[in-house]
């Protein structure tokens, strides 16, 4: 059975010392609840505080982005080098990084074998925006995207797949569960395709999108989904110790 994983993604938010609260906060919590895996994804420049605040907890820790070369003239990069030691996870290829930064399959490709062979677990994100929805290409776009990012790596049993729509970040619209579980299942089918069936029934798939407290058992519910990557309701304490609870709870495992 694949353990069910809730990710926080705090996206440019907290300065160090907010983010060292952030952790201080929700650390006793969500240690207790041991079924299921947590893990905060600070800024950058937090992430050694929020290490020493979970050190000895069950609490991991993860980076948002990750530069594709171990070293060089790469200004205000960060390596995986830099980062393996500190955290165990770095999500690669957010739908704001493709946006924003104009990263593409084949940058997004050369990051999660860079972060592999730091010995990094990638978080790889798919999703489709919405005229993709509307036009029906979603299977097309998250298929497409998720076979980019794969070329040529071998240990897929060290990833975690992210599916989030981009129409429902940070929009307060998720999509509904029965949705988010045929395109999850779609994901798995592609890595099985990939990688053989023992490997795909073994990585764990997110859902990520507008995850609140009240309607993450919509999503944990379902058979395919492991969990979710969460952007603001991981900014308040409460609110991610308690998604973490439920996912325990819906997923039938030790509170
Ligand atoms: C995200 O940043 O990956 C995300 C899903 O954000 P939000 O939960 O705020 O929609």
């Amino acid at each position: 059975m694949r353990v069910p994983m809730i990710a926080g993604n705090w996206k440019m938010n907290t300065t160090v010392e907010e983010a060292r609260r952030l952790v201080t906060e929700m650390r006793p919590a969500l240690d207790r609840i041991e079924s299921v895996e947590k893990v905060v994804c600070p800024p950058f420049v937090s992430l050694t505080a929020v290490a020493s605040v979970i050190k000895g907890s069950t609490v991991g820790l993860g980076a948002q982005n990750v530069y594709c070369e171990e070293k060089g003239a790469y200004t205000g990069e960060i390596s995986p080098l830099m980062l393996a030691g500190l955290c165990q996870y770095v999500i690669i290829g957010h739908s704001e990084r493709r946006q924003y930064f104009n990263e593409d399959g084949a940058l997004i490709n050369k990051k999660v074998k860079a972060a592999l062979k730091a010995g990094l677990k990638p978080i790889l994100c798919v999703g489709e925006q919405l005229r993709e929805n509307v036009a029906g290409k979603t299977a097309e776009v998250v298929t497409g995207q998720l076979e980019a990012a794969l070329v040529d790596i071998k240990d897929a049993d060290r990833l975690v797949v992210a599916y989030e729509p981009v129409w429902a970040i940070g929009t307060g619209r998720a999509a509904t569960g029965a949705q988010s579980n045929e395109t999850i299942g779609l994901i798995r089918s592609t890595i099985a395709r990939r990688y053989g069936r023992s490997v795909a029934d073994g990585v764990r798939i997110l859902y990520g999108g507008s995850v609140t407290a009240d309607n993450i058992a919509e999503f944990a519910s379902q058979p395919e989904i492991d969990g979710g990557l969460v952007g603001g309701a991981s900014l308040k304490a409460d609110q991610f110790v308690s998604i973490v609870r439920k996912t325990a709870e819906v997923k039938g495992l030790r509170v």
